[in-house]
């Protein structure tokens, strides 16, 4: 699915040199580096503060707890997407509150929102899921409707570019009152170990988040809150300071790898490619996914295995149906979308380094079989 190997070669001077600089300082934990690359994303993203940490799942988590939010209040989240999302809602005490997505973008679906809000709801977890933004507009409105915060899980659209309805372009995650970010190897920006972040605009929501990341320190062995360990180490900023400025070429070859895959699909009755909603978001296309209509995509999955093409099925269960995510108050008929999505989707490889040959390769296997 991932070419980290190739993608390596291409920087293995540049990263074999920082590594060893690291080793050498012995700086392995909130060294200069660190600092360097918090200083690196916050130009990137053109946002205030980013707080880098351990994940993307203690970026979430973190955020959450810097909001200050309690046992029993509400969080709206997706249906469709990775459990980290909703389980640190849940490992919090709060209550996670599942809605429907939507068909062509996959993203939160902006009526389930409204639909979902009580006088318990405290915040909106919109993911940007497989690399393009959801809904920006439309939600930072409700939140403001209701005072809600907006939290917006990015791990899966860093570099994406968001063009709002007064025409502002934003980058993702750079929108709501927060956001998290993961760095994990296979993201579009990837370390080479663990690693996450958190970015704001709000000075005060930083300096808490600063402490909480830190055992609740926010002056040497005095613990004002309960916070947790989460650090990026230097070894993994050093990575991420040489990766940082590919970032837009990285999501480029993508781009470009998904317009060969989609020109390859036209005309494809059974195969809708992915929608990209431009007038709103770029996409960066952490995943390439294509919807197979006819049926046959548990049969493609095991097609594609035996040939040797690596694919996924991003998501195969919807959140809402997941044993420890059950709620009584859920109904099913408010989650027709991502009851269907799990049947249909299927998602290519997707990395940097896919080339021509690797794409039709995979494109007509794909048409081969779907239409035989
Ligand atoms: C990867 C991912 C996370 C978690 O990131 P980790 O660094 O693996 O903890 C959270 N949310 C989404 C949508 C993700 O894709």
């Amino acid at each position: 699915m991932v070419d980290l190997k190739g993608q390596y070669e291409a920087i293995k001077e540049m990263v074999n040199s920082s590594v060893l600089e690291v080793l050498d300082s012995t700086a392995f934990i909130n060294g200069p580096k660190v600092h360097e690359f918090q200083k690196n994303l916050e130009d990137y993203l053109g946002v205030k503060h980013v707080i880098p940490c351990a994940n993307g799942t203690d970026a979430l988590q973190i955020a959450m707890m810097g909001l200050g939010l309690k046992p029993g209040d509400e969080v709206i989240t997706a249906d469709f997407t990775f459990a980290a999302t909703v389980e640190v809602i849940a490992l919090l005490g709060l209550t996670p509150v599942l809605v429907d997505v939507e068909p062509d973008t996959f993203n939160i679906d902006i009526d389930a929102i409204k639909k979902a809000i009580t006088p318990n709801t405290k915040a909106i977890v919109p993911v940007h899921l497989f690399g393009q933004c959801a809904n920006m507009d439309a939600i930072m409105d409700i939140a403001k409707e209701h005072n809600l915060f907006v939290i917006e899980d990015n791990a899966q659209a860093i570099g994406a570019t968001y063009t709002s309805k007064n025409g502002t372009k934003q980058k993702a995650g750079t929108i709501g009152h927060v956001a998290s970010t993961s760095f994990f190897p296979s993201k579009n920006l990837g370390c080479y170990g663990d690693g996450g972040a958190i970015f704001t605009n709000d000075g005060d929501l930083a300096h808490a988040i600063r402490g909480i990341v830190n055992h609740g320190m926010y002056r040497r062995y005095y613990h004002d809150v309960v916070g947790v360990n989460s650090r990026l180490d230097s070894i993994q900023a050093v990575v991420l300071n040489t990766k940082l400025p590919k970032l837009d070429a990285y999501n480029k070859a993508r781009q470009n790898a998904a317009e060969k895959y989609t020109n390859a699909f036209k005309g494809e009755e059974n195969i809708v490619t992915p929608f990209i909603n431009d007038s709103q978001s770029t996409h960066v296309f952490h995943q390439y996914t294509l919807k197979i209509t006819n049926g046959k995509r548990d049969a493609l999955v095991e097609h594609l295995n035996s040939k040797g093409i690596p694919c996924g099925v991003y998501y195969p269960v919807p959140l809402h149906s997941q044993k420890a995510y059950q709620d009584s108050r859920y109904n099913e008929a408010d989650f027709t979308v991502t009851n269907q999505l799990i049947k249909e989707v299927i998602s290519l490889p997707m990395h940097t380094e896919l080339d021509d040959e690797q794409i039709t390769f995979i494109t007509n296997t794909v048409k081969q079989f779907i239409n035989g």
